[in-house]
């Protein structure tokens, strides 16, 4: 049997609506439901690692896709002022979905440390 699909799997292949902002072969935007700050992206990749601490040598690529990604989406939106990424890994990092992730957070300045 195959594994069930993450949420992110399912607005990817747009089982579930979500509102796009970048999509490629590798990775896809959307805004967050509840967004933290006036901009508040994540940066999803297609094919699901469940989360940095279970990634491989073999995601780096894809990892390093996410991060080009981020800061190309962050320059077109004008972000001028300043971004913070953000990527929850388990339990004590705030994870609550299970396929990888950056939050890409502008808008606002942001405290330091995060809560
Ligand atoms: P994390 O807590 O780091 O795993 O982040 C999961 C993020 O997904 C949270 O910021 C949620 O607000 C967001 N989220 C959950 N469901 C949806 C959805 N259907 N569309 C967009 N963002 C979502």
């Amino acid at each position: 049997m195959s594994t069930p699909k993450t949420l992110f799997q399912k607005i990817a292949d747009r089982e579930i609506p979500a509102e796009f902002v970048y999509e490629d072969e590798i990775c896809f935007v959307i805004r967050d439901i509840n967004p933290q700050a006036p901009t508040h992206l994540l940066v999803i990749p297609k094919r699901r690692i469940p989360r940095v601490g279970e990634s491989t040598p073999e995601d780096a690529a894809t990892l390093g896709h996410l991060l080009v990604t981020a800061g190309k989406i962050a320059r077109e939106l004008q972000l001028t002022e300043g971004f913070r990424l953000v990527i929850n890994n388990g339990p004590h990092g705030g994870e609550t979905v299970p396929h990888l992730h950056v939050h890409l957070l502008g808008g606002r300045p942001l405290a330091w440390p995060p809560g």
